[in-house]
């Protein structure tokens, strides 16, 4: 059946007022009619690329199949050139094509079906500039409470009004957000858009069940709002159940598709320094996110892209899939290591869920005192980094700010022995807050 996707007229009211008055570039929107055979261009200030220094790129990867095997590559001729020059705003092409193909294999979106993928300086880059381009001062936005605390600074600078919808160990609660919704005031505008990580949150570490997906996107349909869908670890899910869809990929069991927008990310697969993620979504919205990126930054640099395309086009989808499938196992035994350790030092001192993606564990110190939960604050902040322990107190992740037990651990970098010693300081540091 085919794909129906919304009016591009629908977006409209989804612009912020910045994003409606950027003009696109005079310069870039010209770039394609080079193309054409016999036209001879005086247009572009590109520079002269025989001046470049640079005449190839080697690369050397472990083999995704065999890591005791290289494989090796390079980034030379055609694709260099391309590498070392200005390109299109939304990122080369050949690195263009792998995420369609990517998107299409993972989500099941064919290309050419109402949407559009733009490639960023990491996600962080085309978060930013969908939150500018959709987003207004002042604006209601709908924001999983806690939140990456990456995100928060884009909606407090727009002083926006950050409503907090409610987590738990299924992911987003929908039932919060259809509460909220519910009680909508009539004289205040609706929120456009709701920002949620659904696979092993920053910082909580949970994974968004698919009972939860379907009902936050039949409440999209119904209020008429934006998934802005961050899954930067998506492909660092290590649970033993079959991975839930994304949201990107369930809304084509919708009548229209085209209310959410997708953030991914290369950061946790393939080198967190290449900063190369990517917005996928509908057509209007990308468009806009390009207006923007023409202007803050011209495009994302062309040299990673090239880069990171000669190593994945090297692998193939094979091959990047096992990749993926061995670095999340590697986070899961992490996670083993962390939680053995965690029951040996703080059982009874702490409580959490145990995560299934990502590298994060976000627990709840047992402080209660005189039926108050406590803050965490001063007790990680201060006095566990006296005992040579640094962790995050929940309280930064929080959109309105405010206290809260909470703490977030992660669990990425450290070996056995560190962890051991990590979390017996936690515990040292909990049972002196207690004894207080
Ligand atoms: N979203 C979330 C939830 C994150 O945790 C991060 C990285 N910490 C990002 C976005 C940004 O990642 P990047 O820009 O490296 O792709």
């Amino acid at each position: 059946m085919a794909v129906k996707s919304l009016p591009a007229e629908f977006y409209s009211a989804f612009l912020s007022d910045a994003a409606k008055e950027r003009k696109p570039s005079p310069i870039r929107g010209l770039y394609p009619l080079e193309a054409r055979p016999g036209v001879i261009s005086l247009l572009a200030g590109k520079p002269n690329a025989t001046t470049f220094p640079l005449t190839s790129v080697k690369l050397t990867s472990r083999s995704p199949a065999d890591p005791s095997k290289e494989i090796e590559t390079e980034v030379s001729g055609q694709a260099l050139a391309e590498g070392l020059q200005y390109g299109p705003t939304a990122g080369i092409p050949s690195l263009l094509e792998w995420v369609y193909d990517l998107q299409q294999r993972e989500h099941g979106r064919k290309k050419g079906e109402g949407w559009r993928v733009s490639i960023g300086s990491g996600s962080q880059d085309v978060i930013y500039k969908a939150v500018a381009t959709m987003v207004n001062p002042g604006d209601a936005v709908l924001i999983e409470c806690p939140a990456y605390a990456g995100v928060l600074p884009m909606f407090q600078a727009l002083h926006c009004d950050l409503i907090e919808v409610e987590t738990d160990a299924q992911g987003i609660k929908s039932s919060s957000l259809r509460s909220i919704l519910q009680n909508w005031s009539e004289n205040k505008p609706k929120p456009k858009v709701l920002y949620t990580v659904p696979y092993g949150c920053n910082p909580t570490g949970m994974t968004a069940t698919l009972d939860r997906r379907r009902e936050v996107l039949a409440l999209a349909q119904e209020h008429n709002f934006i998934i802005l869908e961050d899954d930067p670890y998506y492909f660092l899910y290590y649970g033993n159940a079959a991975r839930y869809p994304s949201y990107f990929s369930l809304e084509l069991e919708e009548p229209e598709v085209g209310r959410v927008l997708r953030f991914d990310s290369l950061s946790k697969i393939l080198s967190s320094g290449i900063r190369i993620g990517f917005a996928s979504g509908p057509e209007p919205l990308l468009q806009a996110i390009d207006m923007h990126t023409a202007v803050a930054n011209l495009q994302t640099s062309s040299l990673t892209q090239a880069i990171a395309f000669s190593l994945l086009d090297a692998w193939g989808y094979d091959g990047f899939k096992t990749h993926t499938e061995t670095v999340s196992r590697f986070y899961r035994e992490k996670r083993d290591v962390f939680e053995v350790a965690m029951r040996r030092h703080l059982s009874g001192l702490a409580e959490w869920s145990t995560p299934e993606a990502g590298m994060f564990f976000w627990f709840k110190l047992l402080l209660v005192k005189d039926g108050e939960e406590g803050d965490s604050e001063s007790i990680i902040r201060t006095k566990a980094y006296e005992r040579g322990v640094l962790a995050l107190p929940g309280t930064v992740f929080l959109p309105r700010g405010g206290k809260t037990a909470y703490v977030r651990a992660s669990f990425s970098l450290l070996g056995e022995e560190e962890v051991e010693e990590a979390v017996k300081r936690l515990r040292e540091t909990i049972l002196e807050a207690r004894a207080q």
